[in-house]
């Protein structure tokens, strides 16, 4: 057993859907974007740009229900509902074709975004990490394992605050599906089995307000509520 100078801090974790033992956390990627904005029409693949990818501290990672605090900084907190994937198998340089085979499990999230911060920092070619990487910044259901939800492809992704349509997308419309962004990121780095990937959000982002409650899901993944904290 390795000794430590100081308390272990806990080990970050995500609940599992009808299970009592949790997923643990080792590290949180998120896609920049990821969802062309018109159908795709006669069959052409539009140009694509490789995805880019962020980071999120894992134990930014919250329950999508009850409430979540509304953070610092800001005045102008975005809403961006995400399938999120669990990495179960870790490896580097994947293979798309192989890719699905190190899933665990499957939920939805919210990427919660300080969009002054991060509007401030493109402008001043200053580090996205304040915008995206703060306390309680990235709600998630809990997991639900590939054995259940299978590894879905297709299927609707919204997002309501107070009852009010935001967001409405498909899965389909990823311009990157889940084994491609596995297999970029795993060029960048080695994946390892607690990994979340937080897949990019459909259009109609926007600001919330104190009090809002946040609504939302996947077809066939599930759906969340929960109402957003007092201003700090
Ligand atoms: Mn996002």
């Amino acid at each position: 057993m390795t000794e430590f100078v100081i308390p272990q801090p806990n080990v970050a974790s995500l609940a599992v859907e009808g299970q009592k033992a949790r997923f643990p956390l080792r590290r949180v990627y998120c896609v920049g974007r990821n969802y062309s904005e018109h159908a795709r029409e006669m069959g052409h693949d539009p140009d694509r740009e490789p995805p880019f990818f962020f980071g999120k501290p894992a134990d930014a990672v919250v329950p999508a229900q009850g409430e979540v605090p509304y953070p610092t900084l800001t005045a102008d907190l975005h809403h961006e509902v995400e399938l999120v994937v669990a990495i179960g198998k870790g490896g580097k340089n994947i293979p798309s074709a192989q890719a699905l085979e190190h899933v665990w499990g499957y939920t939805v999230g919210v990427d919660l975004t300080r969009r002054d911060i991060q509007a401030a920092a493109k402008k001043l070619g200053r580090p996205w990490d304040f915008a995206k990487g703060f306390d309680a910044s990235a709600p998630a259901n809990a997991l639900i394992p590939v054995s259940k939800v299978g590894h879905p492809a297709k299927g609707k992704i919204w997002l309501n605050v107070n009852g009010e349509p935001k967001q409405s997308g498909d899965l389909s419309d990823q311009i990157w599906q889940v084994a491609d962004v596995i297999s970029y990121l795993s060029e960048a780095v080695e994946l390892k089995a607690g990994d979340l990937i937080y897949t990019g959000t459909p259009s109609g982002v926007g600001a919330l307000q104190p009090g809002d409650v946040v609504t939302g899901g996947i077809e066939g993944v599930g759906e969340f509520s929960f109402t957003l904290g007092n201003k700090p």
